[in-house]
């Protein structure tokens, strides 16, 4: 694709895209340049509104330049250094920043924080810290771990194994000794919904299910997102989570919040711990705590589940961590989102703005084949009737006509998602409704 004047396609047969269909993608490609504040910029010169904040992790906005002038110090002072048996100090300073406004609220605040470098790495690194917790307090004949079908946690091994998406397990052999909770989805009885659905809290006593099958004394935790993104936007019906929290504790299993979407202000508080006010035993995160600039993530671990690893003898509390745990330059990208994210009120901006949020999306119902539309915070799912022949289709012409019109949007099956950045003006809500709208009409 040479023939705008702006263009310059670079050779593609050397990058193996993730997640993407490569020969397709190839013939056609699509691709970004540049980014400020709300928009990218195309090959050919295209402004687009970001309507994903990049892959739910730009929460600030594009461009930010106290980021970019904090990681340009942080590169000339100390460019590596290692957290194995060795510290320095900005990795200790970024993890009292985060502590601070941690999940869980002044009483129960998770403010132990484990680094890491991605959120595939924050849901392993929370799984094994889980499997340690028991083993330390002598509970080491729980090793089960249970997830969720429609989970997204990742690829690595351990959130394959818990996650719920069939293509992204079926290839793959898993950890021996997971289990899964139903889905909460329930279109039947929760179409259209601002907000958290009416029905479903019954879906929580599957874990009950479960703990009757395996015995609770084989099972170490149960992972959730909160508010899962990747699957396609499902919100947890009321009671659900609080329903979780109270069996998990009544049987010891330790309760694991991904909020690696969810996490940093995307539904109206800091975290969907805090939105909830049911708080977990361990937290994921990444995306949004660098706000996407510097990849790295973080796991927030309760006071009890941290000390009970300290408690052992004198040596290495946990056999585990990677070469860039609290790298330099991450850390400096980190705090330096914390200060624009203070600033700026940005993790509870949304708060603010959700109604109006809602109440635009909620617009396009009605539209042709639109069958479901879900929002909570600055999420929306909306979806589609799938194509007899070939499901996923209209949702990706969908994205593609968005695309091509300057609105940039994720789509998983035949849902569209939306997460744009946290910056949003009322109007740009406006123009991502009107381009959508009319995205779904022409593919219709
Ligand atoms: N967990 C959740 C809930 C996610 O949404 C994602 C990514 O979208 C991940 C884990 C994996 O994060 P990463 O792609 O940074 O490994």
């Amino acid at each position: 694709m040479t023939d705008h004047p702006l263009r310059n396609t670079p050779a593609m047969d050397a990058f193996w895209m993730p997640f993407t269909a490569n020969r397709q993608f190839k013939a056609a490609p699509r691709l970004l340049v540049s980014a400020e504040g709300m928009h990218y910029t195309a090959d050919d010169g295209r402004t687009i509104l970001d309507g994903s904040a990049g892959l739910w992790c730009v929460n600030a906005g594009h461009g930010r330049r106290g980021i970019a002038a904090a990681v340009e110090r942080q590169l000339a002072t100390l460019d590596f250094a290692p957290t194995f048996q060795m510290g320095h100090p900005i990795a200790f300073e970024f993890a009292e920043r985060l502590a601070e406004i941690a999940p869980g609220g002044p009483d129960k605040r998770l403010d132990r924080v484990f680094f890491t470098n991605s959120g595939s790495e924050s849901v392993d690194t929370a799984l094994k810290i889980a499997l340690a917790y028991q083993r330390a307090i002598g509970q080491g004949t729980r090793t089960r771990l249970i997830g969720r079908e429609r989970g997204y946690h990742g690829v690595g091994f351990g959130g394959l194994s818990v996650g719920g998406i069939v293509s992204n397990r079926r290839v793959f052999p898993q950890l021996n000794g997971t289990d899964h909770l139903r889905h909460t989805h329930d279109p039947a009885r929760n179409a259209f919904v601002k907000g958290q659905p009416e029905h479903g809290v019954e879906l929580a006593e599957d874990l009950e299910r479960l703990v009757a099958l395996h015995g609770a004394e084989t099972i170490a935790a149960c992972i959730v997102e909160p508010v899962a993104g990747s699957t396609g936007v499902l919100i947890p019906p009321k009671g659900y989570l609080e329903r979780l929290r109270e069996i998990c504790t009544k049987h010891g299993i330790l309760l694991i919040f991904d909020e690696v979407i969810s996490g940093f202000g995307r539904l109206g508080a800091p975290f969907a711990t805090d939105f909830f006010g049911v708080v977990p035993d361990l937290v994921t995160s990444a995306k949004g705590l660098t706000n996407g600039t510097v990849p790295m993530g973080a796991v927030f671990a309760s006071r009890a589940v941290h000390d009970g690893l300290m408690n052992g003898p004198d040596g290495i509390e946990l056999f585990h961590g990677y070469t860039y745990s609290g790298h330099p330059i991450a850390c400096a990208a980190g705090i330096a989102t914390l200060d624009i994210y203070r600033e700026e009120g940005l993790l509870t901006r949304v708060a603010d703005i959700a109604d109006d949020w809602a109440a635009a999306i909620h617009d396009l119902r009605g539209r042709k084949g639109v069958i479901d539309i879900r929002t909570i915070g600055l999420v929306a799912g909306i979806e589609l009737t799938p194509r007899p022949d070939a499901p996923g289709k209209r949702a990706y012409d969908v994205f593609v006509d968005c695309f091509e019109r300057g609105l940039l949007t994720r789509v998983t099956g035949d849902i569209i998602a939306l997460s744009p950045p946290l910056i949003i003006e009322r109007g740009q809500i406006g123009e991502i409704v009107d381009i959508l709208g009319a995205a779904i009409d022409r593919v219709a």
